[in-house]
């Protein structure tokens, strides 16, 4: 993980965004797969709708983010999305919280790998527009309870990540 280098995008996007106070960037299996094919994954199933709204694709990234002018630009193709895929690089999702910010990361790579499997089954219907802002979570509430429950999992499996 390249958690140093990536300083520079998060100190431009909290400029940014002043709304963001968490950002996390991450190099995901399903997620990153579909930033390698240079493509968005469609929406196929609810889970897959928890989180609505657009998904930037920002496919003129070729560096690091050591690179300030280029960590600019990747803030500034995140627009007001509450997330994107990095081409050949991986994902950047942000949120007011944790727990909004952590919805929407585990979102992504659910619906991620649902649009692979499904597209590699043969194919399906993508929800529309309508259907999956019928279905989104509002981000003022979230999914009650998730996040405390995946960090208490967490903290099971690894009883030392917070030293
Ligand atoms: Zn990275």
């Amino acid at each position: 993980m390249d958690v140093t280098p990536a300083l520079g995008l998060h100190i431009q996007l909290h400029r940014l965004r002043p709304d963001v106070n968490v950002v996390i960037h991450n190099h995901a299996r399903w997620s990153g797969i579909w930033a390698n094919m240079q493509r968005v994954p469609p929406v196929y199933d609810q889970s897959s709708a928890y989180v609505d709204g657009p998904l930037p694709l920002y496919n003129e990234y070729t560096g690091t983010f050591e690179d300030e002018d280029k960590s600019l630009t990747a803030a500034k193709a995140l627009g007001d999305a509450k997330w994107a895929l990095l081409a050949n690089h991986g994902a950047l999702v942000v949120g007011k919280d944790l727990r909004q910010a952590h919805l929407r990361a585990i979102t992504l790579e659910w619906r991620s790998r649902r649009a692979y499997e499904v597209e590699l089954a043969g194919g399906g219907t993508p929800m529309t527009e309508e259907q999956i802002a019928a279905v989104a979570l509002p981000d003022q509430n979230g999914f009650p309870f998730l996040w405390e429950a995946m960090a208490r999992r967490e903290l099971r499996r690894d009883p030392g990540v917070l030293e």
